[in-house]
């Protein structure tokens, strides 16, 4: 029997490169960002954790880490207000447990494991959502809690640069922040959700993801994140799998999904699976981003189409903590 190797895989985001305009402190800052979280949620995994503790951990903190776009530091919707999402789902019996346009709550990954673990239920929507999660305790924050200037700044550029178009990032007319404040992925065209999948000591699978969104997206719009199957997806025979990237083209190729369905009846190996939908078949409708994945055997990959994804990875009792940015 094959040894397993418990490993965390995390993703904050993909989007274009602003690599020229990024002083070096500041992708530090976002190196040292994913380092600590990875260094937590492994943590777990070395000392016997299960793969569902070590992704909530993992998106719990990047969801109050300010520097990506989920939780604090969620971006704004065109009406200048925060809707949130966020969904995990674990390999071993396929429970899952989802909120979406949440503003109240200060880690809606709580929130969708609370669903996952106590609700016959698996998708919680607004206030619903919220009501649910204040009878099993999460914490309630006013919406401005999840506001900085900095996406607030974000908003008004792109508001105003494309006149009210919700999902076009890669339009070329938006002014990036001033150089001493860039980050390495241009703040403008990223997708700036973040994930985590991880496997067990158990060999259980599990996979979290959480979400603002896209910025200047409508009021009651809803990406992929949430939907199990496109941005979310966990099964112990095949793999877990957190996406990032434009929602609509996810749900519409239901990509998650794909990579297990390609391993599982096409017997494709999950660099293979993920390559073929990240590379070949998103970008045949325009898709574009990437995934983190982790099937049975401990086997990883973290594709992109994009020119960047903040990502990273660490295998339970192993020193090298491997983080990355661009290609
Ligand atoms: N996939 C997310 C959404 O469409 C956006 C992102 O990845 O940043 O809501």
């Amino acid at each position: 029997m094959d040894v397993i190797k418990p490993v965390i895989v995390i993703h904050g985001g993909a989007g274009t490169i602003s690599r020229h305009a990024v002083s070096a402190e500041k992708e530090q800052e976002y190196h040292a960002a994913l380092r600590h979280i990875l260094l937590a949620s492994q943590q777990i995994l070395t000392a016997g954790g299960s793969a569902v503790e070590a992704v909530t951990l993992a998106v719990t903190m990047l969801e109050d880490c300010p520097l990506f776009n989920a939780g604090k530091g969620a971006v704004f919707t065109h009406a200048e207000t925060h809707e949130l999402d966020a969904a995990i789902m674990r390999g071993e019996d396929q429970q899952a447990g989802a909120v979406t346009c949440v503003s109240h709550l200060k880690n809606p990954i709580k929130a969708a494991r609370a669903v996952m673990e106590h609700s016959d239920h698996v998708l919680f929507v607004g206030q619903g959502a919220e009501a649910f999660a204040q009878q099993h305790a999460l914490e309630w924050v006013e919406s401005s809690y999840f506001s900085t200037e900095a996406r607030r700044e974000q908003l008004y550029r792109v508001r105003g640069s494309q006149g009210g178009s919700v999902l076009d990032h890669s339009g070329e007319a938006l002014t990036a922040a001033p150089a001493q404040e860039a980050s390495p992925i241009n703040e403008d065209k990223k997708f700036g959700t973040v994930g985590a999948v991880a496997l067990d000591h158990q060999g259980n699978l599990a996979a979290a993801t959480s979400t603002g969104g896209m910025t200047n997206k409508q009021v009651g719009r809803v990406g992929d994140t949430p939907i199990f199957g496109a941005g979310t997806y966990a099964d112990n025979q095949t793999a877990a799998v957190s996406c990032t990237g434009t929602g609509e083209s996810f749900m519409r190729q239901v990509t998650a999904y794909d990579v297990c369905a390609l391993m599982r009846y096409a017997g494709l190996s999950l660099e293979q699976a993920t390559s073929k939908v990240v590379m070949e078949k998103l970008p045949t409708i325009g898709g574009e981003g990437g995934l983190i994945a982790v099937d049975a055997q401990g086997n990883i990959s973290l594709s992109f189409n994009s020119e960047g994804m903040y990502r990273g990875y660490a295998y339970a009792g192993e020193e090298d903590v491997v983080t990355a940015i661009f290609k």
